[in-house]
């Protein structure tokens, strides 16, 4: 009988499995090793004010196919929700702001943009930035608070990039490669863009009817129960140690023998699953380093005053120690039917890991005191739910694209072993479905 193996249990793991199901029939035998008791990964859904909140993921970008196609094959379309248009507000120099318009992840293409986020000597920085030769060698890359901070300025990169990077990356534009994470601006630099200012104008998406965002109405756990009851694979509750070449097959530590094997786990773990298998692919996996993070997820009384916002991003060096708020119940119209107030606060950096590490009690109040701070509320939760993400998040540095045609490299010639996750092409949601999907095709390819 066909026997696979995926290793790891986040959407990635799930994904594979299920794909795997449909290419290999009923009769396979799949094998789902996680190590953790419960399967989700970064995506977990929690009762908190009577209802279904997410602690971790809690939207995708719906403007890409992945996740609304895969909704609509397991039935769950009515499941999608969309945002309610609201806009985010930084938090910078002690005051609220607008988030800019006019961006490419806080990046600006006019100094009009970050009008009233940075001061005068800034904008007439951006102002003057084409006037300037800019050097670019094509195919390179460096961080993006390098680029950034030498054409526009540290204001540009603290209070407007930071932000936005960090809420993606759980970084700052310090540790994030421009290629990887701005890929349309490293394009537009390539092409001989004159200057910062021109290639982020050449770089911005055409503006597209519809929202941005999705969400789950019931939260991401529905996508997670759909996925292990199509995928019926065998959960295996247990850390996979090794693997090998076993004949035409795997060998894989605790599984035994296989056919073929996806790996969905995130870098360190990669790293050490391949490194007798596949060295040059190892080493590039060790260097992908993870940034941890916390969601303290709080639900305030009915009549709590919340601003009109979706969110709060916090720009870097305030006095805050939370990086974001998510003003859930003013973001989704279905949290807000359900009466009082949902915020998320997020806590930790890549390179900040130690508040991960606080007590419960600690991160509420944290979270309490902060969102006092910004927002003026004092009002006593209701409730609260605190879930860390140890390692939560791949940096995707400088030359992060390289390091991913190495891993990809490695593994292409070896028949039968596929990788997914989200090391690889992009942390969010939609991207993991796509690279899982690829990596189970490429993986069933041994069973004809
Ligand atoms: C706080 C937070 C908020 C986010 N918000 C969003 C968002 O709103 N939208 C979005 O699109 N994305 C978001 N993301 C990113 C997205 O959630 C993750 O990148 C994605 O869920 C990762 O999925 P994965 O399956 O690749 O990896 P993971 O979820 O990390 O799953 C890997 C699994 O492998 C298991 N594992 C590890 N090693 C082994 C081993 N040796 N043997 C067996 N099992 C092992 C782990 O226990 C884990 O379950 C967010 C991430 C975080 C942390």
């Amino acid at each position: 009988m066909t026997a696979f193996a995926v290793v790891g249990g986040g959407i990635s793991g799930l994904v594979a499995a299920y794909r795997l199901r449909g290419l290999l029939g009923p009769d396979a035998e799949i094998t789902l090793v996680e190590e953790s008791a419960r399967v989700g990964g970064k995506l977990r859904t929690v009762t908190l004010a009577g209802g279904p909140v997410d602690v971790g993921a809690e939207a995708f970008i719906a403007r890409r196919p992945e996740v609304p196609a895969l909704l609509a094959e397991l039935g769950l379309s009515d499941q999608v929700v969309e945002p309610s248009g609201a806009r985010p507000l930084i938090w910078s120099g002690g005051a609220l702001h607008p988030l800019p318009i006019g961006t490419l992840m806080g990046v600006p293409a006019s100094a009009q943009a970050l009008t009233g986020l940075v001061d005068a000597q800034t904008l007439a920085r951006i102002d003057a930035e084409p006037r300037s030769p800019l050097h670019w060698r094509p195919g390179s890359d460096t961080d993006v608070a390098t680029l950034v901070g030498e054409r526009f300025g540290e204001q540009v990169v603290r209070r407007s990039v930071d932000p936005l990077l960090g809420g993606v990356y759980s970084g700052l534009s310090d540790s994030i490669g421009v290629r990887a994470a701005l890929p349309t601006l490293a394009a537009a630099l390539d092409r001989g863009a004159p200057s910062l200012t021109a290639a982020v104008a050449e770089a911005m998406p055409e503006p597209k009817p519809g929202p941005v965002f999705g969400g789950l109405r019931d939260g991401y756990g529905v996508l997670l129960d759909a996925l292990l009851e199509r995928a019926r694979p065998t959960v295996v509750t247990a850390g996979a140690s090794g693997l090998r070449r076993d004949g035409d097959g795997w060998w894989l530590d605790p599984v035994g023998r296989v056919d073929g094997v996806v790996l969905a786990v995130p870098a360190p773990r990669l790293a050490a699953l391949l490194r007798d298998v596949a060295p040059a692919a190892s080493a590039a996996a060790a260097d992908v380093p993870l940034a941890s993070s916390v969601v303290v997820a709080l639900a305030l009384p009915v009549g709590v005053d919340l601003p009109q916002n979706s969110g709060i991003l916090v720009a870097t060096g305030e006095s805050l120690r939370a990086k974001a708020f998510t003003l859930s119940s003013r973001k989704w119209p279905h949290l807000a039917e359900r009466g009082g107030g949902l915020v998320r606060a997020s806590f930790g950096r890549f390179g900040d890991a130690a508040v991960v590490d606080a007590t419960d009690d600690e991160l509420v109040a944290l979270a309490r005191t902060d969102l006092a701070e910004v927002t003026g509320l004092r009002a006593d939760p209701v409730g609260a739910a605190v879930q860390r993400w140890h390692g939560g998040l791949p940096q995707y540095g400088p030359r992060h694209l390289d390091r991913v045609a190495t891993i990809e490299d490695g593994v292409a010639e070896l028949p039968g072993l596929g990788v997914a996750g989200a090391l690889l092409h992009g942390v969010g949601v939609p991207a993991c479905v796509a690279s899982a999907t690829a990596a189970a095709r490429a993986a069933a390819r041994v069973a004809g």
